[in-house]
């Protein structure tokens, strides 16, 4: 069976190694210039920044298993950050003992692991689907990029429902699928500065419009200056989500002084939005759906709860009710 995967984070490289091992021929496309999708660090003259997912837990046996072996290989290391909250009664230590994992040298290396010598087509967005009832063509750009026995969709469910929009006629699973709302924004900012500013490597933000800071130098592999990376919350993401660049970066000073008590005096900044970050904590689990009748599955994280190691799960149930 050839295989067509749109998507290469996590959750599209997890069912493409599973079906290349069970024998299938497995091609994938991503719209990034990498693997990784939101598990991509930033590669800059400094090291790598993490902007996007800042770390990830194992809490299922298959998951744990999947990490163990990252481990051993050196694909990831345990992140054992001094872990603060800010709320209401203001900044305090939370230490904890989850243990938490970082990919190495960059968040993405569990995905591009996993890819390994599949096939891999970046800078592929793919616009456009046709299904003629046994195999789906796939197009970017005008361009044809092959033809396929089964397809699968490892991308956001906001870009998912608006390259399956022309096939929801046929599937009312599909629209009922699509009708919830799903994943969250959220503006990342990082902020490089001349002086080390608190003594915690990452702090939960609550009732506030940040939710995450953390100290990128804390992570091993990361760039050493000292730069802080800070998420702002879904709420205040959404309501900015079309703001200027110079807007958000201003807020992020501002806020940056009110949990650190102190002013700040920004090196450099970048900014990120991640139009789809997170899944809604509403949004039903599903784990996978496969479609047999239009030989169509779709994965990723919005459809088992959102977080990386959700994500990965959702690729390998894919994979399993694909060749069943
Ligand atoms: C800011 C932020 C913070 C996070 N923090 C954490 C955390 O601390 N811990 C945790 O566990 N999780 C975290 N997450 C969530 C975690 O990153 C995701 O759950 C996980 O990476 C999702 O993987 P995925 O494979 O489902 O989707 P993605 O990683 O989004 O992969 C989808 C891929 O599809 C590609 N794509 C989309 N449309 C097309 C198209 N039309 N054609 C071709 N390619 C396409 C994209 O380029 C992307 O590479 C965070 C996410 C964000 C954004």
């Amino acid at each position: 069976m050839t295989i067509a995967i749109i998507g290469a984070g996590i959750a599209g490289a997890a069912c493409a190694a599973r079906l290349t091992r069970q024998g299938h021929q497995i091609v994938v496309f991503d719209k990034g210039r990498s693997a990784g999708g939101r598990m991509s660090s930033k590669r800059t003259e400094q090291g790598y920044l993490d902007l996007g997912a800042q770390y990830f837990t194992a809490r299922s046996e298959a998951f744990q298993a999947q990490c163990h072996q990252w481990l051993q290989a050196g694909t990831i290391s345990r992140w054992n950050g001094s872990l603060a909250v800010f709320d209401d009664s203001g900044l305090h230590p939370s230490p904890d003992d989850t243990e938490r994992y970082i990919g190495q040298p960059a968040m993405q290396a569990p995905v591009v692991q996993l890819l390994g010598n599949i096939s891999l087509h970046c800078n592929c967005p793919v616009d456009q689907l046709q299904f003629d009832g046994n195999h789906w063509q796939l197009f970017s750009k005008g361009i044809a990029l092959g033809s396929f026995s089964q397809l699968v969709l490892a991308i956001p469910q906001q870009q998912a429902r608006q390259l399956l929009q022309p096939f929801l006629p046929q599937s009312p699973k599909l629209a009922t699928l699509f009708a919830a709302t799903a994943l969250l924004p959220c503006w990342a900012v990082n902020i490089q500065l001349e002086q080390p500013l608190l003594p915690y490597d990452a702090i939960f933000v609550k009732n506030h419009p940040l939710s995450w800071l953390a100290r990128q130098a804390a992570k091993p592999g990361r760039c050493r200056a000292e730069h802080w990376l800070l998420h702002f919350s879904p709420a205040f993401s959404a309501q900015h989500l079309e703001a200027s660049i110079d807007v958000i970066v201003e807020q992020a000073v501002i806020a940056l002084q009110h949990i650190s008590g102190q002013p700040i005096k920004a090196v450099t900044t970048l900014c990120h939005r991640w139009r789809y970050a997170q899944q809604a904590p509403q949004y039903p689990v599903s784990g996978a759906v496969y479609l047999p009748a239009l030989a169509l599955g779709l994965a990723g994280d919005w459809l088992n709860g959102g977080r990386v190691e959700n994500a990965w799960l959702s690729g390998v149930q894919l994979a399993q009710e694909l060749v069943l």
